[in-house]
């Protein structure tokens, strides 16, 4: 399918056409036979999202693949899955799905993470060995739980001694591959940070402390506002047997948007997830990116999910010869955004195909 774009083109907002051919961009006039217009964003990345991760029933590859296309419908063209117990691989290449960036099984330890999720460890100093199983699967990224209710402590712990994490994480960069964490509490973000983690997802108990050393090397940031504003549901059938847990999740929620306009203020680079196939529902990221802007300009909510987070993952934005991929809208998304809420897209482009959108 051959295309033609004429338009505002993002990032820059400048106005330009460009052609989709063989699907791959391309700025040299060619044939087309459908015609866009409008805003054209680079496809979207959702940096936090399980299609491998079901809330009831069993995961699949044909639901798998049904809340991948959610995700295609409001733009997503780029999946970072964060942990995922079913390989979700066979997936890669299918026709109208968005590229994925995975980091098979994430790691955790018995009774410090959801009960039959990920890789459960007996004892932290098998880290090491998990690490090194994990990186020899080839994924670009791994996934650790950072931090999880200790029930005997009675409130959000650390999962690993500083010089496991250390040893650990050294061995998955000498792999080629990237780590990132779970972290909801303060407490586990100076070992990690230390330890040379690549990535924080969630973050919410980040401090000026800790938000300085994220700018100064360079970590990137997975909010997932719209999984913090759960914490409440999270935080309320605790109250009675671990009050100090449950206080302390409404605490990093009621400060959520604190803690992230300040690491947007001190430089920390921020990119849009969902945490969908959680708590969360598919299709969600227009809603993340709404969150994002409440501390952030408009179109820096929008860079997280797209430009931003493209470079950040290795895949180009709407450059020649670039596989197309692209999320377009009727009217300035912006604007949009500064008034509450991104619009529908009239057009999303995944892998040079254009999707199927709802009507
Ligand atoms: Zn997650």
């Amino acid at each position: 399918m051959s295309m033609h774009f004429s338009g505002v083109v993002f990032p820059g907002g400048e106005h330009a056409e460009f052609w989709v051919s063989d699907g791959a961009v391309t700025f040299e006039p060619a044939a087309a036979d459908v015609e866009l217009t409008g805003y054209a964003v680079p496809g979207y990345v959702d940096a936090h999202c399980h299609v491998g991760i079901v809330e009831e029933g069993e995961p699949d590859l044909v639901r798998g693949r049904a809340l991948a296309l959610e995700d295609v419908a409001v733009g997503v063209t780029v999946i970072r899955e964060p942990g995922s117990d079913l390989d979700t691989s066979p997936l890669d290449g299918q026709e109208g799905l968005p590229r994925f960036v995975r980091m098979g099984r994430h790691i955790a330890l018995v009774k410090r993470y959801t009960r039959g999720l990920g890789e459960q460890l007996e004892d932290p100093s098998q880290l090491v060995d998990a690490v090194r199983h994990r990186a020899a699967e080839g994924h670009p990224w791994i996934k650790l739980v950072g931090d999880w209710i200790d029930r005997d402590a009675g409130d959000l712990a650390p999962l690993w001694p500083d010089d496991v994490l250390a040893e650990a994480i050294t061995l998955a960069h000498d792999a080629g591959a990237q780590v990132t964490a779970h972290v909801f509490g303060e407490d586990a973000l100076p070992g990690l940070l230390d330890a040379g983690i690549d990535a924080i997802e969630h973050g919410s108990g980040l401090t000026d402390d800790t938000i300085d050393v994220m700018v100064e090397r360079g970590i990137g940031l997975v909010p997932t506002m719209i999984q913090v504003e759960n914490f409440p549901s999270i935080a309320a059938p605790a109250v009675d047997k671990y009050p100090v847990y449950a206080r302390h999740m409404q605490a990093l929620h009621d400060r959520r948007e604190e803690t992230y306009r300040k690491a947007w203020e001190a430089g920390v680079a921020m990119y849009a997830g969902t945490d969908a196939g959680g708590f969360n529902p598919h299709g969600a990221l227009p809603r993340e990116i709404a969150a994002l802007a409440a501390v952030m300009p408009p179109e820096e909510a929008i860079a997280a999910a797209s430009w931003r987070a493209r470079q950040w993952l290795g895949f180009a934005g709407i450059e020649q010869d670039a596989p197309a991929d692209l999320v377009v809208y009727a009217t300035d998304p912006r604007r949009a955004l500064a008034d509450g809420a991104l619009p529908a897209p009239s057009a999303v482009v995944v892998r040079g195909e254009l999707a199927d959108l709802p009507r």
